[in-house]
């Protein structure tokens, strides 16, 4: 089939809110399409917008879902009748005990293990698909560290579209079955991530009828993430609160948070108050964090190497950008070894009952680290983005954890197992 996106720039589509595609590097505008690099300098493209007046209260009406923030997004506005997995609406925890142990006196954690595929993979995704169907694509794709796959593979069965996804073929076992579960085309790849990348940006300008949604709707994938943001402003009644932690993969969650509180204060939906946001990588996967660091805006790609997979982009899309919002606002970018993420998990679960994946542990760990340095201030209002479920990265605990003691089943037993 032909690609009416990449053939005609006279169609106008349906994509709510959405003007046109603007250029983050020389600001040029083009219309909107299925394009994510500048036609004049090869700078990733971005949506621009043009919002009506939008209420609270129209929010507040809307579905269970990030579909409440239609008109916020790139999306048709009958995005809402189409099949997709309506992801969104996770729980903000308010996190007492995670915060007297981080010494941090007023502490939410946004679990988005919550989502239809549990990471928030499903947010970018559900935006991707919604976007791609407008546009005039048929089938769903990506290269994926993980959860992507696992959203991407999910989203299209419920659409009942053909999927593609390319992921490494070292990735976790419980993340290439909850993939390939969904029936998709799944290709475990030789190599890291960023060579899958590589290869599914030659592809996308093979086959035009694939929408890889991190590649080429990349612009309207990003997007997805600021509902990350909306809804941890409309859950804390409608403010933003003074601090973010916020995990770094191509480091578009970061700077998609950050715009959407942006837009709030600027749309009038929130109080236009002083927000830092702070982000968190492993040390075995550390370029931004590096070029924080050593105050440069050079982002150096890395050979990833750490537990933390789903963050193991070793030459983040977004890096530049990340150091810009967080360089801007006043926060910073932390890195924590392999040990720390799993205390990071541990701690987590045994003071909030929440399992997080390796991602969750690398947030909950930079926060420790950050409050130490005294980067983070204990006294202000501070929300921890926990991205994804800890049932998909078991290995990275199955050393640390386990029964006390294998008893007879006796009562005597259980005393003595528990020195009673
Ligand atoms: C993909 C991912 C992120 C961050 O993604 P970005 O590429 O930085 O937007 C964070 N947490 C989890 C669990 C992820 O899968
Ligand atoms: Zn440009």
């Amino acid at each position: 089939m032909t690609l009416t996106a990449q053939t005609s720039t006279t169609t106008s589509y349906d994509l709510g809110p959405a003007c046109a595609l603007a250029c983050r590097a020389c600001g040029h505008r083009s219309d909107l399409a299925a394009e994510f690099a500048c036609p004049q300098c090869f700078g990733p493209l971005e949506i621009a917008y043009d919002f009506g007046r939008i209420t609270r209260e129209d929010i507040e009406r809307g579905p269970r879902s990030i579909w409440r923030y239609q008109g916020l997004l790139p999306v048709p506005s009958t995005v809402a009748d189409h099949p997709n997995t309506d992801p969104g609406c996770t729980r903000l925890l308010r996190a007492d005990r995670l915060g007297a142990a981080l010494g941090i006196k007023n502490l939410w954690v946004k679990d988005d293990t919550g989502n239809p595929t549990h990471s928030f993979k499903d947010r970018v995704v559900a935006v991707a698909l919604a976007a791609a169907r407008e546009l005039g694509f048929t089938v769903l794709a990506c290269p994926s560290t993980g959860n992507l796959a696992n959203a991407t593979a999910a989203a299209a069965a419920r659409a009942g579209w053909d999927s593609v996804v390319l992921v490494p073929a070292s990735l976790e076992r419980a993340k290439i079955l909850m993939t390939a579960v969904y029936d998709t085309n799944l290709l475990a790849c030789e190599g890291t991530y960023d060579d899958v990348n590589r290869l599914a940006t030659e592809l996308a300008f093979e086959q035009e009828d694939w929408a890889f949604v991190n590649v080429n709707v990349r612009p309207y994938y990003a997007e997805g993430s600021k509902t990350l943001g909306y809804e941890v402003a409309e859950q804390l009644g409608w403010r933003i609160p003074a601090q973010t932690v916020i995990p770094i993969a191509s480091g578009s969650q970061l700077t998609k948070v950050d715009k959407a509180y942006g837009e709030l204060a600027a749309l009038g939906l929130v109080e236009d108050s002083p927000y830092k946001v702070f982000g968190a990588q492993a040390a075995g996967c550390s370029p931004v964090s590096t070029a924080f660091a050593e105050g440069t805006d050079v982002v150096r790609p890395q050979k990833p190497d750490t537990i933390a997979r789903s963050l193991a982009i070793g030459n983040p899309a977004d890096g530049p950008y990340v150091l810009d919002a967080v360089r801007r606002c006043g926060g910073v970018v932390t890195d924590v070894t392999d040990e720390e993420i799993r205390d990071g998990i541990r701690l987590l679960a045994r003071t909030e009952g929440v399992f997080a994946e390796t991602a969750g542990g690398v947030t909950v760990a930079n926060a420790k680290k950050m409050v130490e340095s005294g980067a983070l201030d204990p006294d202000a209002d501070t929300v921890l983005l926990i991205t994804g479920d800890g049932l998909k990265t078991l290995d990275a605990i199955e050393h640390q954890v386990g029964p006390k003691a294998t008893i007879p089943a006796t009562s005597k037993a259980v005393r003595e197992a528990l020195g009673l």
